[in-house]
């Protein structure tokens, strides 16, 4: 499956037999308790055909020569960084990460004697400057949330290789769509798969992608962790992928137009999103990705009343989480950033008045029409 397409990939990548019947899709195992001659086959071990089977579909997609699902993102994520982080070792961290992963590192890292920096700033220069003789992990998130600034993963990637460190990526928000970080060097790609992979707003879940060799210390910390994805979700997020390509490539080109509009909207005061010229980091953005993403933000212009803008909306819907066929906002100042002090957010760019927004596959005209009227009410002109 490695040489098809991604758009093929989705649908047939570690696809099961099914020599009962020949069905057309995976049948489902949902056995805990499997022969002992033959294997130690058990889902904690994340060896059950459905988990093997997924593995193999979301390796096809990032490039990967193997992969391992988990019960959430997080479980993902903090496996990753115990995995390659021992007592007395350090690890560099990009100074805007999603917020679980940033509570992780802050509350709970000092217990096991691992020390960690955040960096300054975005560059590759940056990160080095946090380097120490015990780094031996850098992590990063690109595009960032919410305000889709984008790291280099190249320069990333040969920095990690020149210091012998592993480098470790969030790719969430970009989807293996619109990113394959590993063509660039990256040794580890996490997603939370609660977002673009599942896509329906109602799985929660999360995936490691990596060599084989990467895998290994990965694989037997995860075992012991215990944080595998019921194959139920498994056989779920395998029917949820079949459509990711059409799903994210449709989010990609309603999220420009969005965006398009929204530039050019008098009551909006600035558009975050990496697809248009004025982003400050498109030009790298178009270097390492196929496409932008459904994830923007925007901030209301001062006379917007944010409140009456949100309870406005009739399509668009105010929740937590992202990435669904159904397009959503969230306040990152009451949300996701709500934990920062006034002034840490005010040091990222995180205003009262920005809004992120997650847009669907819906028709795009409905959604600029839904935001048009939202954001007119918020200014009180109708
Ligand atoms: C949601 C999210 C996570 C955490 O994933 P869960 O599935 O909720 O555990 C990690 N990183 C990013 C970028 C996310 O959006």
């Amino acid at each position: 499956m490695g040489k098809n397409k991604q758009e093929t990939q989705c649908v047939h990548a570690g696809q099961l037999p099914d020599p009962l019947y020949q069905g057309a899709i995976s049948p489902l195992y949902l056995s805990t308790a499997y022969g002992y001659e033959e294997t130690d086959r058990y889902p904690r071990y994340f060896n059950t055909p459905n988990q093997v089977g997924l593995a193999q579909k979301i390796a096809a997609l990032e490039g990967a020569e193997a992969a391992l699902i988990f019960g959430s993102g997080m479980a993902a994520i903090s496996t990753a960084l115990m995995a390659y982080l021992h007592k007395g070792d350090h690890v560099v961290l990009q100074n805007d990460l999603y917020g679980g992963t940033t509570n992780l590192v802050k509350e709970h890292f000092e217990k096991f004697g691992i020390e960690y920096s955040f960096t300054k700033g975005l560059t590759a220069n940056d990160f080095e400057a946090e380097i120490k003789a015990n780094t031996k992990v850098i992590y990063i998130e690109t595009p960032s949330n919410p305000l889709m600034k984008i790291i280099d993963l190249e320069a990333i990637a040969a920095l990690a290789k020149r210091h012998a460190l592993v480098s470790m990526i969030d790719n969430t928000f970009a989807s293996p769509i619109n990113q394959n970080p590993i063509a660039y060097g990256i040794d580890i790609v996490i997603h939370s798969a609660t977002k673009y992979l599942g896509g329906h707003s109602d799985i929660l879940a999360g995936a490691i992608a990596c060599s084989k060799a990467h895998l290994e210390p990965l694989f037997a910390l995860a075992k012991s962790f215990g944080g595998n994805l019921s194959d139920l979700s498994v056989w779920l997020l395998e029917r949820s992928i079949k459509t990711l390509a059409v799903r994210v490539k449709q989010q990609n080109e309603n999220a420009m137009a969005i965006a398009t509009y929204l530039s050019q909207h008098p009551q909006v005061a600035n558009v975050y999103y990496p697809g248009l010229s004025s982003h400050p980091d498109h030009d790298l953005a178009n270097k390492q990705m196929r496409g932008f993403t459904g994830m923007m933000s925007f901030e209301l212009a001062p006379k917007v009343h944010r409140k009456t803008f949100e309870q406005a909306l009739q399509i668009i819907q105010p929740v937590v989480s992202l990435a669904g066929v159904e397009s959503t906002i969230t306040i990152p100042c009451i949300t996701s950033h709500k934990l920062l002090s006034d002034a840490a957010r005010a040091q990222q760019g995180i205003t009262d008045q920005l809004v992120r927004l997650s847009v669907g596959v819906e028709h795009v005209d409905d959604l600029k029409q839904d935001l048009d009227q939202a954001l007119k009410k918020g200014a009180h002109e109708t």
